[in-house]
């Protein structure tokens, strides 16, 4: 795993220090020794990772992390802030600062390895669902973010994998402001609770007497329900073996007993944060995807959707022998109705033709609107003769009940034209049935309107 590591700080010597080790491990190294550059790096380049000194002149980390965090172009790039021993009040105001971690000097070499790969990893995922987040939709993705970000108030969900009461109790009490608990002593019962509820983050402590806390880990990255869940290890003092194996498997942090309160908070914070806005990223990326392939005006089905999906039925229907057909609508005079009620009056129309299509298809039916006010239903396992008997049902209950149109209580007749094709025997293709049911429309244009013809097979 390579990843673009950006060092600042205001003594080279320590920048020096940072970088050689980094460049030991195969990352690529940018450096800053002030916070002006720093932020500009970020709005240039392609940075993974920024491990922030606290202490610099002019403006100081905080200020650094602040502005970073406040800007929807870099607050997606993790920060470690790297602090004094004693400083516990540092890290509470890197935290407020957005901070998404801690390294305390001297930076001891598996903690800063161990941060910074669980931080790329955690950023890679981002990167992934920013882009297809943004590549299918064309408004700027900071915006979509923006609109609604996830909150980072409440209470975080957490399940507390832990068989020794007097460490789980610590911990609970520990944790009693920042998160809601549940806790399982047996990791058996623990992996099934965790994959019936939702939670933000799962603490496994490794102190089983008689089981392997990796096991539970593994079993949890491999579920569907629990895979994106993350998972802070809470190991004994000399444990670094099996941490560096967690880390292997998908565990997303660590802490080593005893555990101070602050780093415990601090570590959680940013699992349900970076949890959180995945999550929230992820619920864009499906809504966008559901947004590509609908009608906004009419709400079903566009011809993007049915373009990709008519192929499918159409190879379906000729590998199992059965049959298939295909109606196009088109409203007749449509532009005498937009001349003479406004294009408003005209998109009333057409949503109360939409409803009236989807009320008189079956379930299994593919009704989509084709473009302008002409609609399309694709009708699986249904010969020539029915489709012309649904498509004559529908021509009619369009006909016989005239169109409410604008808030007054008026009304409108409308008729429609329908041209109905279904597949041939032998040789035939998606484009020749499309063309026939055009053909078939415009015969019913020419005949007159408000009537149904029908392709024989
Ligand atoms: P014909 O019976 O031959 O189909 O006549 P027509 O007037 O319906 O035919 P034409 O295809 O020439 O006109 C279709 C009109 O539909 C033109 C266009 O302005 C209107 N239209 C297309 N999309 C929309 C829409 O989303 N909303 C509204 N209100 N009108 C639309
Ligand atoms: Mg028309
Ligand atoms: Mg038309």
């Amino acid at each position: 795993m390579t990843a673009r590591i950006l060092v600042v700080d205001d003594i080279p010597a320590n920048v020096k220090l940072l970088e050689v080790r980094l460049l030991a491990e195969y990352f690529e190294v940018l450096t800053a020794t002030n916070g002006l550059d720093a932020i500009e790096t970020c709005e240039n380049g392609k940075v993974d990772v920024v491990l922030l000194d606290v202490m610099m002149p002019h403006m100081d980390g905080f200020e650094v992390c602040r502005r970073l965090k406040s800007d929807p172009a870099t607050s997606h790039i993790p920060v470690v802030m790297i602090t004094a021993l004693d400083q516990v009040s540092d890290r509470i105001r890197g935290l407020e600062a957005g901070a998404d971690d801690f390294l305390t000097k001297p930076v001891n070499d598996l903690q800063l390895m161990t941060r910074v790969r669980s931080l790329v990893r955690l950023k890679m995922l981002t990167d992934e669902l920013r882009l297809r987040a943004s590549t299918t939709r064309n408004i700027g993705i900071e915006e979509l973010l923006s609109r609604r970000q996830p909150s980072q108030e409440m209470m975080a969900k957490v399940l507390l994998v832990d068989e020794r009461a007097s460490s789980h109790e610590r911990i609970r009490q520990m944790l009693r402001q920042t998160a809601e608990i549940d806790l399982a002593t047996d990791p058996h019962a623990g992996f099934f609770q965790a994959a019936e509820a939702a939670y933000e983050c799962i603490i496994v402590s490794t102190s089983f007497a008689d089981f392997d806390p990796l096991r539970l880990c593994s079993q949890l990255r491999s579920l569907d329900r629990t895979r994106f869940v993350p998972i802070i290890l809470l190991a004994e003092n000399g444990e670094e073996d099996r941490i560096i194996r967690g880390l292997d498997l998908g565990v997303n942090d660590f802490l080593v007993r005893p555990i101070d309160q602050q780093e415990l908070t601090a570590r959680l914070r940013t699992q349900v944060k970076r949890k959180r806005y995945n999550d929230h990223l992820r619920a864009s990326v499906t809504q966008t995807i559901e947004m590509a392939v609908t009608d906004g005006l009419t709400g079903l089905h566009n011809r993007r959707y049915l373009d990709s999906h008519l192929q499918t039925l159409f190879d379906r229907a000729v590998a199992r022998r059965r049959s298939l057909s295909v109606m196009i609508t088109d409203l007749d005079r449509f532009k005498n109705v937009n001349d003479t009620y406004g294009h408003d009056g005209g998109d009333d129309v057409l949503r109360e033709f939409a409803r009236r299509l989807r009320k008189n298809v079956r379930g299994i039916d593919l009704a989509c609107r084709y473009g302008g006010e002409e609609f399309v239903v694709v009708m699986p396992d249904t010969d020539g003769p029915v489709a012309e008997k649904v498509a004559e049902r529908i021509r009619a209950e369009i006909a016989q009940t005239p169109f409410p149109i604008g808030k007054d209580g008026k009304t409108l007749e409308v008729t429609i034209s329908i041209g109905v094709s279904s597949l041939r025997r032998g040789s035939d293709s998606v484009e020749d049935l499309m063309k026939r049911a055009d053909v078939a429309l415009y015969e019913a244009k020419i005949g007159g309107r408000n009537r149904v013809v029908a392709k024989a097979a």
